[in-house]
């Protein structure tokens, strides 16, 4: 379709440029255009980022940043209304989803949240989206447009198409009254972990014996420059680390370069949340572990002594 307008919006620019690479693929005619949308608190140069992921416009809205989800889906509301996309593409995250069912609401507009691929096709619009825990793909065809497509991050944005010069359009927050105040902000314990971004994961289940060994892992993590994620008992059970590294379905997304597996079975509920990484190491006693059959390299063996002779092979043991 020539006219199709994709607006593309997420609070992290690096997702907002994801997803201005994936409206690039997904609607490659000549008269399709991919606009970004900038909010107030974005980082700077954001515009030029967004450029180079091939937006052929951004959209800065000025004013005062709010973390109410309400003011981010009128903000965005703003920039619907002065250009009237055919799509709306936003990153699948907790902020995203929350945008997504606002607008969706005000606008009476469909919505697909937890979106791995989009088809624009001459009867709809195509997407798949985890069904049955993760365990399966579901196609689902959205009928009519204007509609938002929200798209897991780590969903495999290909490389950008140069739009050439970036148009800069710039419009004024419009003023909105918050629905939520927020209060207070507390870290929570254990730390600062954002371990979706890290490229270098090394995941402990339960093949862990005890807490004391968890130093086994650290070690082999520190000579790979990776952070320590676990599966949901290890967090969520014995409290051995904090929520912040556990990864899986209920738990963190990672998509990371490089994914060990420790000492983990391969439960579908985890594997939801590690499925996009990109090459996966596995060590497990049991040859039949479900998680070897996500594994690029399969070590079927005792961690006790695989991690110690891995780590000292990296130069670190
Ligand atoms: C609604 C729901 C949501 C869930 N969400 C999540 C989630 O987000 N994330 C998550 O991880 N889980 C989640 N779970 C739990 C999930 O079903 C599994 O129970 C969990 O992932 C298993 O963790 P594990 O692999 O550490 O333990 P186990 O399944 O007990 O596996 C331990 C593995 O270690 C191996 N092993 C034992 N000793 C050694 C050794 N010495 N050396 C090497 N290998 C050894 C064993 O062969 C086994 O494969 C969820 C469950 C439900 C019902």
């Amino acid at each position: 379709m020539s006219d199709e307008v994709i607006l593309c919006y997420s609070e992290e620019t690096e997702l907002a440029a994801d997803l201005v690479r994936i409206a690039r693929q997904a609607a490659p005619t000549a008269g399709a255009r991919v606009h970004a949308a900038l909010l107030p608190g974005a980082p700077p140069g954001g515009a030029e980022q967004l450029g180079r992921a091939g937006a052929h416009a951004v959209h800065t809205v000025a004013g005062a940043a709010h973390p109410d989800p309400h003011v981010v889906a009128e903000q965005l509301r703003a920039v619907v209304a002065s250009l009237n996309p055919t799509l709306i593409f936003l990153a699948s995250t907790k902020r995203g989803r929350e945008v997504a069912g606002r607008l969706a609401g005000s606008l009476d507009l469909p919505a697909a949240t937890g979106v791995t691929g989009v088809r624009i096709e001459t009867d709809g619009v195509r997407v798949d989206r985890e069904a049955l825990s993760g365990n399966a793909v579901a196609t689902e065809r959205i009928v009519r447009r204007p509609a938002i497509v929200a798209i897991l991050p780590g969903t495999s944005a290909p490389n950008p198409v140069p739009a050439g010069a970036v148009e800069a359009r710039s419009l004024a927050a419009p003023e909105v009254a918050p629905l939520t105040e927020r209060t207070e902000v507390r870290p929570k314990p254990g730390g600062q972990l954002e371990i979706e971004k890290a490229e270098r994961i090394v995941t402990i289940g339960r093949g862990l014996k005890k807490k004391e060994d968890l130093g086994l892992i650290e070690a082999l993590a520190r000579s790979l420059g990776a952070e320590v994620g676990c599966t949901r008992p290890l967090a969520a059970e014995a409290g051995w680390l904090t929520d912040d590294h556990w990864i899986g379905l209920t738990g963190h997304r990672v998509h990371p370069k490089l994914y060990v597996a420790v000492g983990v079975s391969g439960a579908v509920q985890h594997l939801v949340g590690m499925r996009s990484a990109q090459l996966v190491v596995a060590i497990n006693t049991d040859a039949n572990a479900p998680i070897f059959a996500q594994a690029d390299y399969r070590i079927v063996g005792d961690l006790y002594a695989v991690v110690p002779a891995l780590t000292k092979a990296l130069g670190a043991g």
